[in-house]
């Protein structure tokens, strides 16, 4: 057997592509594990993780930590490499290439590629990224101690950083472009208590200020009476969702409007043998526990396509 084949590959280890590696290796399928950094996705970027069944309170670190060891025990191979394209191949396997290095073969593959963060398209967002613009609040939030920062956008992601915000900053405030949040309520609570957080909702920003060096401001214009503000703050941190990584496949994958995989209710997408779970998948909610959830659905659904489609394909072939 080809050295760089495997019967699943699994392609970005966040939570998803941990549980998935972890089920196809339990499975005794060759199993490769494809992350271009280190194992952990958004755990990484994750203060506290308070939704996982089981621990009350964990750090998103510690979890990752305890994810990767746990999903390389039964023999995937995690590979450290930038997968740049899948590509279907005629026999019915797909061609794994990496950004450097020979590519690999793989019977089934597992799309767990998450995403990154949305930006706000506005003037001055960035030239001060890195410099007072930030995507993500535990990397970033200890270089503004003593300082007033802005967040901006109205779901889970922007009122739980900016609870963790205030434990550096002077002052945080919430900018959203409606009224009504997409948070859970109970995030919206815990942050309208806070008291060094406030809010400026129906308001856009419009532009990032600065001074050439650092970020000083944010020009935000009130979605009804379009009445201009500036707001002086010394850092703003942008949580207005996900886009999915889902480039990845050298052939059509039906996605929704908004690029995410729609999938069969086994994970597999539109291409025979391709599968997806996490982030980059259509779903109602985008959480730990529904990430590990259907890439175990995944891993299982592919380890039966290895099994009673490949594998007779490629003897018959
Ligand atoms: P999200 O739920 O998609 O929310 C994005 C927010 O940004 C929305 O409030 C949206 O406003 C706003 N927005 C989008 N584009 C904007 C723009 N151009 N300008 C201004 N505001 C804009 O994203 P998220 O908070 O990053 O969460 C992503 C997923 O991860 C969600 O499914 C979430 O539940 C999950 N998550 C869960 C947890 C947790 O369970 N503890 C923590 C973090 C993330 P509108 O509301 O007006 O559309």
């Amino acid at each position: 057997m080809d050295e760089r084949h495997y019967d699943v590959a699994v392609i970005g280890a966040g939570p998803a592509g941990m549980t998935a590696a972890m089920y196809a290796a339990r499975a005794l399928k060759r199993t490769a594990l494809f992350e271009a950094k280190v194992p952990g996705g958004e755990l990484l970027n994750t203060e506290l993780i308070e939704d996982y069944p089981g621990f009350e309170s964990i750090k998103g670190v510690e979890l990752a930590q305890r994810m990767a060891d746990h999903s390389l025990r039964f023999g995937a191979e995690l590979v450290q490499a930038r997968v740049t394209q899948v590509v279907p191949l005629p026999d019915g396997r797909h061609r794994i290439e990496v950004e450097e290095g020979p590519p690999a073969t793989a019977d089934a593959v597992i799309i767990t590629a998450g995403g990154v963060p949305r930006k706000l398209e506005v003037p001055g967002e960035q030239p001060y990224a890195g410099r007072g613009v930030s995507y993500c609040a535990i990397c970033d939030g200890a270089f503004f101690r003593g300082e007033h920062l802005a967040v901006v956008g109205g779901g889970d992601a922007a009122l739980e950083e900016a609870g963790f915000l205030t434990r550096y900053a002077s002052r945080v405030t919430v900018i959203h472009r409606r009224d009504q949040f997409r948070a859970q309520p109970l995030l919206v609570a815990r942050a309208r208590a806070n008291e060094k957080i406030d809010f400026v909702l129906d308001h856009v920003v419009e532009a990032v200020l600065g001074d050439g060096q650092r970020v000083t401001g944010l020009r935000l214009r009130d979605v009804h009476s379009q009445a201009p503000r500036e707001l002086a703050v010394g850092g703003v941190f942008v949580f207005v969702g996900f886009l999915p990584n889902t480039g990845l496949v050298a052939a059509h994958v039906d996605h929704d409007g908004q690029g995410y995989y729609r999938t069969d209710d086994v994970m597999q997408t539109s291409v025979a043998g391709i599968f997806a779970a996490g982030d980059v998948r259509a779903q109602l909610t985008r959480q730990i526990t529904t990430a590990v959830g259907d890439a175990t659905t995944a891993a299982v659904a592919a380890t039966k396509y290895v099994e009673e489609e490949q594998a007779p394909r490629a003897a018959a072939g």
